[in-house]
């Protein structure tokens, strides 16, 4: 199944039971029944424990890392396993299970990645969250806008600093490249830790004069 999915091409059978699934449902990564065990996060009590790491209008997540080894498998998979396609597909999947809320305006929202460094993104060949950004894109038919916001400083990291630093270096980490202020944006990212990055981004979003109005993660470590 690896195999198929390393080489870009969308598997026929679920990787976990192996049973047929439906054609035309590109977007489906396994069975109902398989994904039925995963630890579920697209219900409410996603909401709550991403708006207690990040306080955002609206925030949709669709699983609980770590507990499920075939899921920490996908999301390596696409994080260092080069496979684009796979992290393409699983936005998809978060698109269909979720939907673009009704009050915004779809000619102003845009899905902004969280931007990589760019020697980060030369080493890994893309961004995994602009292909999760554009699966969810397909879906919801708002545009993916990746040079929104940039990341000044390679290898530093917000977790394991307390508040003070980490929130001076949240202020000097994202930038945003476009100062018009027009758009509505949802930042998207394969896996929210802590929710410093997520936050020190939409301050970024919102300097610039943007709307910042959500977040849409694969996963909660
Ligand atoms: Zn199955």
């Amino acid at each position: 199944m690896v195999r198929y999915l390393k080489n870009g091409f969308f598997p026929k059978h679920c990787p976990i039971c192996e049973e047929l699934l439906d054609e035309g449902c590109d977007w489906l990564i396994a069975c109902d029944l398989c994904s039925a065990h995963w630890p579920d996060l697209r219900g409410p009590s996603g909401l709550v424990f991403m708006k207690e790491r990040c306080f955002v209008e609206y925030a949709q997540t669709g699983f609980r890392l770590r507990t499920e080894k075939r899921l920490n498998q996908q999301v390596n998979e696409f994080k260092y396993g080069g496979n684009r396609f796979l992290a393409r597909r699983w936005g998809q999947w978060l698109g269909t299970h979720h939907s673009l809320p009704n009050e915004y305006q779809p000619n102003r929202c845009v899905l902004v990645p969280v931007p990589l460094h760019w020697k980060k993104r030369v080493i890994r060949g893309y961004n995994q969250a602009h292909w999760i950004a554009k699966g969810i894109s397909s879906v919801w038919k708002i545009p993916v806008h990746s040079s929104l916001l940039r990341r000044r400083h390679y290898g530093k990291s917000l977790t394991n600093l307390d508040r003070k630093s980490r929130n001076e270096l949240s202020r000097e980490l994202y930038e945003s490249k476009d100062a018009n202020g027009r758009f509505q944006v949802f930042l998207v990212d394969d896996v929210m830790t802590t929710g410093s990055t997520l936050s020190a981004c939409g301050d970024a979003v919102q300097r610039a004069g943007h709307e910042w109005i959500g977040i849409i993660t694969l996963a909660l470590a």
